[in-house]
């Protein structure tokens, strides 16, 4: 039984999962074999299984928040050497060669690679990963970090296109696994969070008055300050044009997820005074890098929940329903 091993994976989307056992991945030239210690249960994965995201390879190991240790070496790499710890993020490959990739813009490579998306990923006990896109960043928790890895990056990219330090009084649309991260990081910059989440849920609401909020609220209320931008980490279209009634002439609103339900139409004045409306894509190693060095600094202390790998629909349906305050992880 030594070179199979137990992974979730997705047949067809609508599915739940499946607990099977399958061939541990060999590394082919350039990669590197991980064994998981940790791997984060992300919203975009619910979107790949649900059918949102359509063009996953299957059968799909989903996961793209990985931390694991290297198991194996594939030809012609020398590092990161087998033992140390590494992190596998969301971005995978990238072709070097496109536009995008030529103007440093690998978020956007048109024949970019994604873990658990068109890559397996890691929601198993092993994975296979192109070394020149893991993070050999030297971690003890590996299921405080995992969280860091898409939830963190994304909300940091988001953060850093809605202005950065620049901003003062910031909204966030949806507290979750990225808002909790991304509020430390600004609290310790200064800036004043106000917290838009479902109407109701003041389980979230109190958690984010916790990390620092000066208001938590329902996003059907009005926002109590005028915000210099707004972050969205919700994946629901209306809340667009009511963050843009929320921010100031010039603030930007800023999309982090990979998908969203339909923006209803809006009048042109909520748009108006030079108002910006933007998503964010996948992440640069850049970012990773950033971002990777910075959180510890801050610092920035995730809250996760663990599941058994074999408990990975469980931990979905609890990100599906809202039932989490932070960030699901598998631990295989
Ligand atoms: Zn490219
Ligand atoms: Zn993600």
């Amino acid at each position: 039984m030594s070179d199979s091993m137990r992974a979730m994976r997705l047949h067809a989307a609508g599915k739940p999962l499946e607990l099977e056992h399958v061939a541990r991945p060999t590394p082919g030239p350039g990669d590197v074999q991980v064994r998981v210690l940790a791997c984060g249960v992300c919203r975009t994965d619910l979107h790949v299984l649900d059918g949102e995201l359509s063009e996953p390879r299957l059968p799909l190991i989903p996961g793209h928040e990985i931390v694991g240790e290297v198991t194996a070496l594939g030809e012609g790499v020398q590092t990161p050497a087998p033992g140390t710890r590494v992190r596998v993020p969301w971005l995978g490959w990238t072709c070097g060669e496109c536009e995008s990739c030529q103007a440093g813009r690998e978020n956007l490579c048109e024949r970019a690679e994604f873990t658990g998306y068109t890559r397996d990923g890691g929601y198993a006990e092993y994975c296979v990963a192109d070394a020149r896109y893991c993070f050999p960043l030297d971690v003890e928790d590996a299921q405080a970090a995992a969280p860091l890895l898409c939830a963190g990056l994304i909300g940091y990219r988001t953060w850093r296109l809605a202005g950065g330090e620049s901003n003062r009084r910031l909204g966030i649309y949806g507290f979750g696994a990225a808002a909790h991260i991304l509020a430390q990081l600004a609290v310790a910059r200064g800036q004043e969070i106000y917290a838009f989440t479902r109407p109701g849920d003041t389980q979230a609401q109190d958690f984010a008055r916790r990390l620092g909020a000066v208001w938590a609220g329902g996003s059907d209320e009005a926002s109590p300050e005028r915000l210099d931008a707004a972050l969205l980490f919700a994946p629901v279209g209306a809340l667009v044009p009511s963050a843009l009634a929320a921010v100031r002439p010039g603030g930007a609103v800023v999309s982090g997820g990979i998908h969203m339900s339909d923006i209803p139409s809006f009048p042109y004045r909520l748009l108006w005074e030079e108002r910006s409306v933007k998503s964010v894509a996948n992440l640069t190693r850049r970012d990773g890098e950033e971002f990777l060095t910075l959180a510890p600094e801050v610092p920035i202390n995730t809250e996760t929940q663990a599941y058994p790998l074999e408990q990975a629909n469980q931990a979905l349906d609890d990100l599906r329903e809202g039932r989490l305050s932070g960030a699901a992880v598998l631990i295989p």
